[in-house]
Order: structure tokens, then C-alpha cells, then sequence
């Protein structure tokens, strides 16, 4: 119970309800498997937390989900919670050896497990003890025969329960969600989030979509489909925005390109979030030209746009946006807002501004220092490592204190990525610490180098990373997918990039001698470039 009569807890059921006032009858949709109203989605959020409850799942406890991006996904985003559970959510893009990992370290009591991944967690089942039973997700309520601990299915088991559940108020600082770092070396790192946090972050970021110069991003009247997955910093937070405004939501299972755009034009979606690649796989995939896309509104961040993606979709009609921010950090810290001035230009000649990572939002303190941790000037040059303040960062790693306080080195989380703030300060990130290329004692950045690169007509994706080099350091070395049926080759590119050495833009050492044409560049879990991997396979 709250400590006295006026504290009122910031908890995640508060978000429920304001929805479910504004717009009752707007849809939550699953694919083309199942639409209901915001009246539906409160009753099953009720049957779910009875499930639970039945289940034995006490406050305190942990409940993994395993699951594309679905209604069921969005209920026990709030369900879990609200009756005081950690909600687990699995990366199911890792390996199963790293699944098993995040399991066992989140010490998970009970999973909710989508017929798709049965067999992922038959396999990992014998080494999860903490672990007492599994409720089965499919989408015709036909489940495999498993070995598992199968506690039933979740459509019959909530079509069973009651639609009534008082939930509790407790200390608004209870952890709320948790879930695991993708990008680094070693075992992933588990990040959480309290029902304070998550609330701070919803209004924020409900703020944040709303005021969006000239064209907010997300209005009641919008149409929401995901593009970042649910299990990837709780889908950039915008369910729970969503949900709050009662905005109509789309939630398009497995991720698949021409799907996603029939599902995209039957359902009239306005909003989607999504990093580049995958942005650029459904700009390349068969149903773009079909597709009218003059009414989207796109926000991109995870990692850089290139301008050649960004004048793709504003050649399409897309509005875009960026915004930045890690697992870390929940994920918003940052977003473009542009100027007056700058929206008075074409859109052509916006694209600079807008694929920046934008200025710190409300309730954010964000600056650059130098690696003794002295302030970096913010005149639009010189160059130091991101920290941030703010009251939704994770406050360490989960179970691992050491890598908790290095993360919080001198109070600020330090995010790992250079950049430069101008006086305006708009954030320009440079590169990450770890894939900058240290080459004759100059730095170069990896980012710039595909920037450029990408600018070659024939060039569809792009990677540069460091490798070790006797004489210099590191040098920088590319891989390079092109555009189907169109001739590339290394040295072209090699002779687009001395035009900028010409020009003053970059040096000389910083255009890659190795350039390799491939077929296909590798992907992390949720589809970001893998340099750690690409690493890897160079050396
Ligand atoms: P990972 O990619 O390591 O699995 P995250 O999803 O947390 O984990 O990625 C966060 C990182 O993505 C940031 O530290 C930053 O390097 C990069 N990033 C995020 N947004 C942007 C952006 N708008 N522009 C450039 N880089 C970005």
C-alpha cells in the first residue's frame, strides 16, 4: 500500500484505463487472425491476471514470454506487471544457448511459450529449474503434443476466467519489466525497469510523439503498427503510449516484409517505428510499389539512417523521423525536432536534420566528456562519449554489480557512443567507442565511411569496420551488398570515395583498400548490422 492517503503510485495499470475512456471502440488487431475493442482488451487483461494468479504467480515472481508480436504480447505487457510479476521478455532472435542463458539468469517461474518456439524450449526445459510451468500460445488454439509443463492453452485457459480483478497498488518503484542486452561481447546483460520508470517514460514519450513539429506522430486518430519487436525495449515503449491514448493497434506477428505491407494497407496504418534495415528490406520488398505509403509516419533510430535510405522514403512519401536511445536507457533519450526554418525547406534538403539523433527530450540531462570524464564543448566538433540522466534508466545490470557501476561510472550512464552537440544542441553521433577505427593515429568513423559509400547509386547496404593492420593501427575494411542486377565493384567505390578526398571531406587512409562485394551482410537478433560477427569473420 502507498505509504500515505495522497501518494498516488505510478504504476503501469494506470495506463490502462484512460484508453479504454477516450476511444472504447477503437481495435486492437492481430494480424488476420483477431480484432477487439479497448473494452475487450481491459476484460482480457483481467482473465489473464486471473490466469496467472491461478497459476500460482505471485508478486515478485518472473513470467517469461516467448512470442511474436501479438494481442497476447500487449496483455501481458500490462497483466504481468499489474499483479506485480516481472515481465521476462525474451529475445527469441539469440541463440538457443543464449536463450537459455537470459532464462535461467532472470530465474524465470513461468513462460508463456508460442508454438513456434515449443521446441526451443523443450530443449532448454531440463536446465531451467526455477521454472514451473509453461502456457501454450498459438494462433487456431491447436498446440503440439509436448513434454513440457504444459499448465494449457491461453485462449482456453482466459476463456475460462473471470473478466474482474482488483489490482493492487503497491511501491511504484517494484521492478516491472527485464530483458536482455543483444549487442556486445560475452553473455547478454539484463536490463529492468520499475512501474515508475515505465510510466515517467510513457507520459514523456506520449509528450514527445505528440508534438512533433507540424505533424505529430501519434493522435488518437493514428494507426499504430510496430516494426521494432515487442521483445526489443519493450517496442521502443509506444505499446504502452498507444494503449494510453486508446490508439487503434496493429500487431502483425512474425515480421515478414510483404505482410507487414498488406496488413499495413488493409488496416490504414499512420505510425511505425523501425530500425534501418529493416526499414530498407520493406522498401525493397515486392509490395512497395503497390503500396501508397504518402500517409506514414516513420520514426527510425537504433542505428543511423544513411541519407540514401532517408531519400528513399521521402522520394516514397514517408515522413520521417529519428530518435535515439539503447536498451539501456528504455529506450527514448533523444529525438529530431526540426526548426522553423529547417521545415521550410524541401524535403529533400531536410534529410540532414532529420537523420541526426535529434535533442535531449523532457526530463533528460545528456551531455559529451572526454575519457577522464571532463564536459566536451558543445560547438558542433569536438567529439566525447554520450552520458545521460534521466529517471527511466536502468539503475545497473541485472544480478551483475560490477558491470552495473562501470555503466554508471561518476553518476551518468555512459552509453558508449561518440559524438559531437552543436550549440543548438542537436546530437550528431559519430560512431560507437568500439567500432571507431583507429588508424596512423587518427580516428575514423565507421558511420561516415557507409554514409558515403551508400551514396554510390548501385550500393544497397553497407559495413565498415576496423581490421588489425601492422603499419596503421587498424585499417578500414568494407563490405558492400549491391542493388540486384546492377554492376558494382571495389574499385567504383573506391573511386566515389577519393571524390570526397578531393573535396577535403575525409583522408586518404580513411578509403578502404578491402572492399568486399557480398551478398549479404550479417544481422544481430533484431536485425541491426552485426560488426561483432563481421568481425569475426575478417580475422
Ligand atoms: P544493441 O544494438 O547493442 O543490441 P541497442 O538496441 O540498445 O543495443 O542499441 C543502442 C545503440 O544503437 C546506441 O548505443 C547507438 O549506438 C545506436 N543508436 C540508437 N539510435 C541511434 C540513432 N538515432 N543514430 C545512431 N545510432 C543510434
Amino acid at each position: 500500500p502507498a505509504a500515505n492517503a495522497h501518494d498516488f503510485p505510478l504504476l503501469i495499470k494506470s495506463l490502462l484505463s484512460s484508453g479504454m475512456r477516450f476511444q472504447p471502440d477503437n481495435e486492437i488487431v492481430y494480424s488476420d487472425v483477431l480484432r477487439y475493442d479497448y473494452r475487450t482488451l481491459y476484460k482480457r487483461v483481467c482473465k489473464l491476471a486471473n490466469v496467472l494468479t491461478k497459476a500460482g504467480v505471485k508478486a515478485g515472481d518472473t513470467v517469461a514470454v516467448m512470442d511474436w508480436d501479438s494481442h497476447r504480447y500487449l496483455e501481458s505487457y500490462f497483466a504481468v506487471p499489474m499483479i506485480g510479476a516481472v515481465l521476462h521478455h525474451v529475445n527469441i532472435r539469440l541463440s538457443v544457448d543464449q536463450v537459455g542463458y537470459t532464462m535461467n539468469h532472470a530465474e524465470d517461474n513461468l513462460v508463456l511459450v508460442h508454438d513456434d518456439f515449443t521446441v526451443i524450449a523443450e530443449q532448454l526445459a531440463d536446465q531451467l529449474p526455477s521454472v514451473r510451468g509453461y502456457i501454450r500460445l498459438s494462433d487456431d488454439q491447436k498446440t503440439s503434443p509436448t513434454s513440457l509443463n504444459s499448465l494449457g492453452e491461453y485462449e482456453a485457459l482466459l476463456a475460462e476466467a473471470s473478466d474482474e480483478y482488483d489490482f493492487p497498488d503497491f511501491d511504484e518503484n517494484s521492478v516491472a519489466t527485464l530483458f536482455y542486452t543483444t549487442g556486445t561481447t560475452g553473455n547478454p546483460k539484463g536490463v529492468y525497469f520499475s512501474h515508475r520508470q515505465l510510466v515517467l517514460h510513457t507520459l514523456n514519450g506520449a509528450s514527445m510523439l505528440g508534438s512533433f513539429e507540424g505533424q505529430p506522430l501519434l493522435r488518437s486518430d493514428d494507426v499504430y503498427m510496430p516494426m521494432t519487436p515487442m521483445f526489443h525495449v519493450h517496442a521502443w515503449g509506444v505499446p504502452y503510449i498507444a494503449t494510453m491514448l486508446g490508439v487503434k493497434q496493429v500487431y502483425p506477428g512474425r515480421y515478414e516484409p510483404n505482410k507487414l505491407l498488406r496488413l499495413f494497407r488493409k488496416e490504414g496504418v499512420t505510425f511505425s517505428h523501425g530500425v534501418p534495415t529493416v526499414l530498407q528490406m520493406i522498401l525493397n520488398c515486392d509490395e512497395t510499389e503497390a503500396t501508397d505509403m504518402s500517409r506514414w509516419k516513420l520514426l527510425t533510430g537504433g542505428s543511423a539512417a544513411t541519407p540514401a535510405l532517408a531519400k528513399q522514403m521521402v522520394d516514397k512519401g514517408i515522413a520521417l523521423f529519428t530518435a535515439y536511445g539503447m536498451s539501456e536507457t528504455c529506450p527514448l533519450i533523444s529525438a529530431v525536432f526540426l526548426k522553423p526554418a529547417e521545415r521550410e525547406l524541401e524535403l529533400s534538403e531536410q534529410i540532414p536534420q532529420r537523420i541526426k539523433a535529434g535533442v535531449p527530450i523532457g526530463l533528460v540531462d545528456l551531455k559529451i566528456v572526454d575519457p577522464e570524464g571532463n564536459d566536451v564543448a558543445h560547438d558542433g566538433d569536438a567529439v566525447g562519449e554520450i552520458v545521460v540522466r534521466s529517471p527511466w534508466l536502468t539503475q545497473g545490470y541485472y544480478k551483475d554489480e560490477a558491470k552495473g557501476e562501470e555503466l554508471w561510472e561518476n553518476g551518468w550512464l555512459h552509453t558508449g557512443d561518440v559524438a559531437s552537440i552543436n550549440e543548438d544542441y542537436v546530437i550528431q553521433i559519430k560512431d560507437r567507442i568500439k567500432d571507431v577505427i583507429k588508424t596512423g593515429g587518427e580516428w575514423i568513423s565507421s558511420l561516415e565511411l557507409e554514409n558515403l559509400i551508400s551514396q554510390y547509386p548501385a550500393v544497397s547496404e553497407v559495413a565498415v569496420i576496423g581490421v588489425p593492420d601492422e603499419k596503421w593501427g587498424e585499417r578500414p575494411y568494407a563490405l558492400v551488398v549491391g542493388k540486384p542486377g546492377e554492376e558494382i565493384d571495389g574499385a567504383a567505390i573506391q573511386q566515389h570515395l577519393l571524390t570526397f578526398v578531393a573535396s577535403g571531406h575525409i583522408n586518404k587512409w580513411a578509403v578502404p583498400q578491402d572492399i568486399k562485394i557480398v551478398t549479404d551482410i550479417p544481422k544481430t537478433s533484431v536485425g541491426k548490422i552485426n560488426k561483432k560477427v563481421i568481425r569475426t569473420q575478417v580475422s
